[in-house]
């Protein structure tokens, strides 16, 4: 990059330590999860930043697009990079907008609302949550290193999913600070409906500077692992809780044989060639929901209070897309999927899977309230890699048989399966991003901001 840029950007911030160019920083700060696709680890090696700047107000960042806009520098906003889909890897250069230090929690206001700076990470505004009596809704298991902003950017859902839905279910993200990427940058608000427009945009079409995010009153919770002999047992088992309002869950997670054996430092909790569950129960459930699970032919082989994040062993370490990390542990070939599977028709699903795929895809549930309402054994299976012509063949045959899949082996908003059909995040690049500079080349439906829009081709999108 050429050195006018980075004496100009340190003139921005004020500082010269806040502009960093030396090579293992900045390519470290373009890295993400990426790796756990063999499809994404081909096309995204090698990718990387000319220079980082770390920002720590808004009107930082305003000054550092305006110069950006000026000078057509591409600008990739960063959390922590804990995403799994190369969604913070800058791929054609340019700067890296990190904004790890912009960690403030404002308030946690008396109605439940947290009010944050973007890369507060989860685990501290978690904590800080509980001690006002509250707790968040949902969260990833990398709860302890994401960032809120990196969140709402690039997750979805998690903990808590099965009681509260995803992020952008029941108004969980109140209202969001964006500041825009145009010759005079601006400072907008979305509130109500409009925060969809910005959530899960990879960064694409604002930098969310501030967060609105209503919690939910905290909860006396305790671990529990249950084992069963086979996974139709386990699988009827969870959704029986899952499903059943009466039960206060924040987590449920079903294992299919071998996958508990992947645990290391948990495996004394998981038996031999047995399918296993991992609950987070209201402490005042605990002893009810293991009596259940005896009654039901399960055996109780974890149990044990739950003491916030630094609780040993934290079951939740094993669940959502850390199961795919202990399977990667044990054998690099392993990957995974997302998928969505439906309830009416799940076990049929299962067989078919099985029938057509044996021990290539091994279930792993996680149960999640929809947008409706409904829990829906939602899944981020194991899947043991050998070509990409066989992984696409896989998603094909899961959407011919109706389970929904997010495919996580593309790099763009789109092909992700998380886009929404009604463009509001393609318009609001439009708006927000006319040059197309921000994380350019992920929302690949975007086009010069004077072309008709058309609609995303969300069905049509290759797998690859
Ligand atoms: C082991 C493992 C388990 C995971 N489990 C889950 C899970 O349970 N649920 C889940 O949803 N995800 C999960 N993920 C993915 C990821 O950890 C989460 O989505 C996390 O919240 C991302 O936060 P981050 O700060 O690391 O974001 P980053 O990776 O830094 O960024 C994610 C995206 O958001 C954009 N972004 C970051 N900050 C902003 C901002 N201020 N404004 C606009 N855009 C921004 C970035 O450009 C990028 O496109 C998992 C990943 C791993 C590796």
């Amino acid at each position: 990059m050429d050195p006018i840029h980075l004496t100009a950007l340190a003139a921005i911030l004020g500082e010269d330590s806040r502009v960093l160019t030396q090579p293992q920083v900045v390519e470290r700060l373009s890295r993400d999860f990426y790796w756990y696709s063999p499809v994404l680890r081909k096309q995204l090696d090698g990718k990387v930043a000319d220079v980082a700047v770390q920002p720590l107000s808004a009107s930082e960042i305003l000054g550092v697009l305006r110069y950006c806009h000026a000078h057509d520098l591409p600008v990739t906003v960063r959390g922590s990079g804990t995403g799994n889909y190369g969604q913070a890897v800058p791929l054609h250069g340019g700067v890296v907008l990190d904004l790890a230090r912009m960690d403030r929690i404002d308030a946690i206001q008396p109605d439940g609302v947290a009010v944050c700076e973007p890369g507060v990470r989860l685990g501290v505004l978690e904590n800080e949550a509980r001690k006002a009596g509250w707790e968040m809704r949902c969260y990833p298991s990398t709860i302890v290193k994401a960032s809120l902003g990196g969140f709402l950017g690039g997750g979805s859902g998690g903990v808590g999913s099965v009681a509260h839905g995803g992020l952008r279910d029941f108004g969980t993200v109140r209202m969001l600070e964006v500041v825009t990427m145009e010759g005079e940058p601006r400072l907008v608000r979305h509130q109500g409906e409009e925060v969809h427009d910005i959530l899960h945009a990879w960064g694409t079409n604002g930098v969310i500077t501030r967060i609105w995010l209503a919690l939910t009153p905290a909860v006396e919770w305790s671990q529990c692992g249950v084992a069963f002999d086979n996974f139709d047992s386990a699988f009827d088992f969870s959704e029986r809780i899952a499903t059943d309002a009466s039960w206060t869950k924040r987590l449920v997670t079903t294992f299919e044989w071998p996958i508990p054996s992947f645990f290391a430092p948990v495996r004394r909790y998981a038996p031999e060639d047995k399918a296993l569950i991992f609950f987070l129960i209201a402490s005042a459930e605990c002893a009810a929901l293991e009596a259940a699970a005896r009654d039901a032919g399960g055996t109780v082989t974890y149990s044990g209070a739950y003491h916030g994040l630094r609780s040993t062993p934290l079951l939740s370490d094993y669940t959502w897309n850390h199961t795919t990390l202990w399977a990667l542990k044990t054998d690099p070939a392993w990957t995974y999927l997302q998928c969505g599977f439906d309830p009416a028709t799940v076990r049929d699903q299962f067989r078919q899977l099985k029938e057509r795929f044996g021990d290539e895809i091994l279930f792993h549930i996680e149960f999640m309230k929809n947008g409706s309402g409904q829990v829906i054994p939602g899944s981020i299976p194991l899947v043991y890699y050998t070509t990409e012509a066989r992984l696409n063949e896989m998603i094909d045959y899961c959407r011919g048989i109706g389970v929904f899949v997010a495919n996580p082996h593309v790099n763009n908003v789109e092909g992700g399966g998380r886009y929404r059909a009604d463009n509001v995040q393609l318009l609001a690049k439009q708006r927000y991003d006319p040059k197309g500079l921000l994380n350019p080349g992920k929302m690949i439906t975007f086009k010069p901001v004077d072309a008709a829009i058309e609609p995303a081709p969300i069905e049509t999108v290759p797998t690859r």
